[in-house]
């Protein structure tokens, strides 16, 4: 239970993506800028499918390395490209001070869903690419799990071998997939720790800025919705501001209750909006703190 007079301390980090245009970019930034007095550990930015994003998210990532006090975090996938192509940008990143790479391999070219065929002179598959940095730098690196199983997963051993692989590699932390039923969550972190992984499993926190759309890309990566979730939306399509207030709601009893069950880390999946993960994170008592200094390492926010 947490009180005033025992304040418990708790980190979160958001994900953005590369604006294509200006008006994205000014949305981008200032979403940035209403979000960095949270003081996340680290802020993440997308690579987009097929590596067409490659100079955006460097530029992006950049920009925040260069403009702001927080520690960006760069994604980058296999897709398209050879080990020379993958390790260059690798390398820009380290000396441009980046310290931490969320290392994917990335969806098949043709899309979900479709077979994936690795470049042939490219990194096989993410243990690979996780292997690669290492070798070359002391950064952190975050890779992805998925409480759900990833739709190509034949079975569970697969999926946790695939994990076990990219941490015996060199990860750091896991970044989870997003999902709605915190059950998932536990029953994935309970099969994590039987197979001795002991990496940090952060989960991912979609907030819904739009039912529908996240319930259409739910279905593309093998997240579910639970019906009660469904029906917590229902009849709000055309109702944004009743939508807001539910999906702020939803998002934070979703914390509040990981919170409860002792988890202390949180990845918030912005769609490069502030709003609602502002509101989500004042609901649970994180309040904007004094500029923090620029480190790596960020002091975790006390909840008032
Ligand atoms: P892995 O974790 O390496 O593998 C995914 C799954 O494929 C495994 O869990 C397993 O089920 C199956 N699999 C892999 N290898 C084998 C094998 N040898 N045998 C059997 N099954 C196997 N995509 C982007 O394009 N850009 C991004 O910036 C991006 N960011 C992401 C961030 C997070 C936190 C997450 C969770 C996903 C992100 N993705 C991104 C999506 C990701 O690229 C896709 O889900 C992709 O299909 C898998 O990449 P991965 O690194 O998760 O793969």
């Amino acid at each position: 239970m947490i009180t005033p007079q025992q304040p418990a301390t708790f980190n979160v980090s958001f994900e953005f993506f590369p604006p294509k245009s200006e008006k994205m970019e000014k949305t981008l930034w200032a979403s940035i800028e209403r979000l960095a007095p949270l003081n996340p550990k680290f802020v993440s930015v997308t690579y987009g499918a097929g590596g067409s994003t490659r100079e955006r998210t460097h530029r992006t990532v950049q920009a925040l390395k260069q403009r702001t006090h927080l520690a960006p975090a760069a994604h980058l996938t296999c897709v398209n490209a050879s080990c020379v192509e993958v390790d260059a940008v690798v390398d820009a990143y380290a000396e441009a001070g980046v310290q931490h790479i969320v290392a994917l391999r990335g969806d098949p070219p043709d899309g979900i869903g479709s077979r994936y065929d690795a470049h042939p002179d490219g990194y096989q598959n993410t243990a690979d690419l996780v292997a690669a940095i290492r070798a070359r730098h002391a950064m952190e690196i975050s890779v992805s799990a998925y409480p759900e199983r990833h739709p190509e997963s034949p079975d569970w051993d697969t999926e946790i071998d695939v994990l076990k692989r990219k941490v015996d590699a060199g990860a750091t932390r896991a970044i989870t997939q997003f999902f709605f039923d915190n059950t998932d969550y536990y029953r994935y972190i309970d099969r994590v720790s039987d197979a001795g992984i002991t990496i940090p499993i952060v989960p991912g926190i979609a907030p819904i800025h739009s039912f529908k759309s996240v319930a259409r890309f739910a279905k593309g990566c093998g997240a579910r919705i639970p019906a009660a979730l469904a029906a917590r939306f229902d009849g709000l399509d055309a109702d944004p501001k009743t939508h807001e207030l539910v999906a702020a709601t939803v998002a934070a009893e979703q914390v509040e209750g990981l919170r409860r069950q002792g988890i202390r880390d949180f990845h918030f999946y912005t769609m490069n909006k502030s709003d609602l993960v502002f509101a989500i994170c004042h609901l649970l008592g994180m309040r904007p703190s004094a500029p923090p200094v620029a480190s790596a390492e960020k002091p975790a926010i006390a909840v008032v």
